[in-house]
Parts: C-alpha cells; sequence; structure tokens
C-alpha cells in the first residue's frame, strides 16, 4: 500500500499529480477542507486535503464514515483510449461532488444557493446535481461569494434550458391540440395565443373544439372566436376534426381546445388517441397548472407513453412563488416549453418562454445579481 496526502485548491487540481505518482488504478480514500497559512487564524485559505492510494484491497479499511467511497480514477484497463479515461475520470469527480453536496459543510454562498433552490421546489436529484457542477469551477473555489455562485448558478440553468428549446415549426398549418387537467387554462391560454398569432404576427389562424363535454366550453372559444374573428369549428369525432383541419388548409396555424380531463386515469388517454386522425400530424401540447403538486404533473406525463408530446405549456405562474417545476420537467423529461401564462387577462397575460426568464424565476430577478 502506497499512501500519499495531496493538498490542493481543488479536486480537478488532484486527479492529475495522483496520476502521475500513484498511477490510472489509485483510489481516493479520503478527503477533507482545511485551512492553511494564515496569521493568527486570519486570512487563512480553504483548501482540499486528498488523501489517495495504490491497493485497492485495502482501501476501505482506511475509509473514514464521512468520506466518499473509494473510486479507481480511471478504469483498470490500461488499454481504453485516452476518451474513456477522461470519462471515467469526470465520472468519478461528478460522484465526488454529489457527495460533497450532501455534506452538511457547504461553503455559505452553495448552502444558501440550496435553501433557494429547496424553497423553490425543484427537486432534490436537479438541486444536487447542479450544485455538483458548481463545485466543480474554479471560480468557486477560489471566490465562492454569494455573487459568483448566483451568477454562474444562472449560466447552469440556461445552459440546461437552452438545450430544450421548441423546435421551429416547419407544419403548414402547423396543428396543435392543447390537452390538460380540467380548468388548468386550456381555452384561455389558446385565446392568448391565437390573439399573437393574429395580431403581432399577422398570421392566420383556426380553433377548433373537442371539448363538447360542457356546452359553456364551446360558447367560451365560439366568444374568443368572434372577438377575434377567428372562425371556430366544434369536432366529436376523428372523422369531424380530419375535415375540419382540411378546410383550414390556408391557415398558417391550428389552434385545438380539449375537454379537460384526469390524465391520472389512463381512460381518457385512450379517448384522447381516438379522437386524433391516425397518422396525423397534431402537435400535442400538455397544459399544466405551476400550481400543481410536482408529483401529480409527473404521473400525468408518465401515462402519456403512448402518445407522444411534443410540448408543455405552464400556467398561473402568477398564483405560486415557487418556479422549480419548470426545472424539474426540463431535466426529467426533456420537454419543451413555448410559453408560461402569468394571468387571467386575454390576451396579455402569456410570455414567451426563455431560458433566461424561466431561469430568473428559479433564482430570483434581482436577488445576488
Ligand atoms: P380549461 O378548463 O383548462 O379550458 O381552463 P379555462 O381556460 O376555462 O380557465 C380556468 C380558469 O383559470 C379561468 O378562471 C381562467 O381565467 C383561469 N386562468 C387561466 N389561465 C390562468 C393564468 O395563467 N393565471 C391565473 N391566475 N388564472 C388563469
Amino acid at each position: 500500500m502506497r499512501l500519499k496526502t495531496y493538498i490542493v485548491g481543488t479536486m480537478t487540481e488532484a486527479i492529475p499529480m495522483i496520476k502521475q505518482d500513484l498511477g490510472a488504478d489509485a483510489l481516493i480514500l479520503n478527503t477533507k477542507k482545511i485551512k492553511t497559512g494564515g496569521f493568527l487564524g486570519f486570512f487563512q485559505k480553504e483548501k482540499l486535503e486528498v488523501t489517495a492510494a495504490i491497493d485497492p484491497v485495502a482501501a476501505p479499511k482506511l475509509q473514514q464514515a464521512e468520506a466518499p467511497k473509494a473510486q479507481p480514477i480511471a478504469k483498470p484497463n490500461r488499454n481504453t483510449d485516452s476518451s474513456t479515461e477522461l470519462i471515467s475520470e469526470l465520472k468519478n469527480i461528478k460522484q465526488f461532488m454529489m457527495q460533497q453536496v450532501k455534506a452538511a459543510d457547504l461553503p455559505e454562498a452553495f448552502q444558501l444557493l440550496k435553501e433557494r433552490l429547496a424553497a423553490q421546489e425543484v427537486a432534490p436529484d436537479v438541486q444536487t446535481d447542479l450544485l455538483a457542477k458548481l463545485m466543480v469551477k474554479d471560480e468557486l473555489n477560489t471566490d465562492p461569494t454569494l455573487e459568483n455562485v448566483w451568477r454562474l448558478a444562472r449560466e447552469e440553468l440556461i445552459s440546461i434550458f437552452e438545450q430544450n428549446q421548441p423546435q421551429p415549426v416547419v407544419k403548414n398549418p402547423e396543428v396543435i391540440c392543447f390537452i390538460g387537467p380540467t380548468g388548468v387554462g386550456k381555452t384561455t391560454t389558446i385565446a392568448k395565443i391565437a390573439a399573437d398569432y393574429m395580431l403581432t404576427k399577422d398570421k392566420k389562424v383556426g380553433l377548433i373544439t373537442a371539448d363538447t363535454f360542457r356546452i359553456a366550453a364551446v360558447e367560451q372559444l365560439k366568444t374568443y372566436g368572434s372577438i377575434l374573428n377567428i372562425p371556430v369549428r366544434v369536432v366529436e369525432t376523428s372523422e369531424d376534426l380530419t375535415v375540419a383541419i382540411k378546410d383550414f388548409h390556408d391557415c398558417d396555424i391550428i389552434l385545438m381546445d380539449t375537454a379537460g380531463r384526469n390524465y391520472q386515469q389512463t381512460q381518457y388517454i385512450d379517448e384522447l388517441t381516438r379522437l386524433l386522425p391516425e397518422g396525423s400530424k397534431v402537435q400535442i401540447h400538455l397544459v399544466l397548472s405551476l400550481t400543481a403538486k410536482y408529483e401529480d404533473m409527473k404521473k400525468i406525463i408518465e401515462n402519456f407513453q403512448s402518445i407522444a408530446m411534443d410540448e408543455l405549456l405552464l400556467t398561473k405562474k402568477d398564483e405560486t412563488s415557487s418556479s422549480g417545476a419548470i426545472v424539474n420537467l426540463i431535466r426529467h423529461y426533456g420537454i419543451p416549453i413555448r410559453h408560461i401564462a402569468n394571468g387571467q387577462n386575454v390576451p396579455d397575460d402569456i410570455l414567451a418562454f426563455t431560458p433566461e426568464l424561466a431561469s430568473d424565476f428559479i433564482l430570483g430577478e434581482d436577488h445576488h445579481a
């Protein structure tokens, strides 16, 4: 057994040193934060003490209760190419960071960020992942001020959201079917989007409603249609829908309303499948209220495995102060979001989703910026 201890600024610094001294099979046995230098306790610098060894058999005995699990620095197979080795190293670093995130002794700014994410109801795994990414950043190891932590957290969130942007529309007309639980705001939101396409984007819009379950729902959409001077078709079957789409062939976009259903019950998903013409290019946008419990949102999305869902639309942002579901949904399901509705006023209370806006919702607009 050869043991060696390193005093480093960050874990990323330690890995190449350990590899050079002890080889690719070395194990990290322990890590702890220490203070070095300074005068009478002032001006001390926080460093990381990393203990590594090359005897993997003895490693578990040396492990301390709080220490991260011993991990080979690289896979023992020396024939692996350098990219495999690098991925393996990164996985080790990530796992180490995950363990650090769970530890109670996070630097204060990280602790405050963690509290903010928890208050916003960001899921624990999403929180841990985000914090782990921040902890490997050199800038935050040397200067973990509140401002720096917030700025880099914002950058990370923006990059998460950027990877899940809605695709530009290629079909003409674009047919969007809005589905979702009762009362989430489907009809109201359709009216807002219709007004935006017509008044701001100068596009020709067609409206369809399949919500014949409630007479008032048909009337509601017809009222919006007559105010905006947009034609409205009522459909009951898949055949009706095919005809309505054909009739609206000169429209740029067709927006379709459906009855609010409890999609935690799969029978309603079958009902929807029967309504949509087979092989049709109708896009499915699931409307969810941000006031709903995240667990309920998950259940609905998971019930939709048989129907490919194209986008999510979130409503009632104005009725809740927690926005964690936005990042949870993107991280867990990767379904893009195009709009967030934030009030009852038609046509004004709707926002185009942008990575910056969503990050501001989660971290606070001017908090620590
Ligand atoms: P649907 O059953 O899903 O079609 O829902 P509706 O469009 O009929 O809306 C149900 C209620 O939610 C109505 O009172 C709407 O004014 C309200 N609503 C819709 N969107 C929003 C929103 O973004 N914020 C708030 N606070 N209320 C909304």
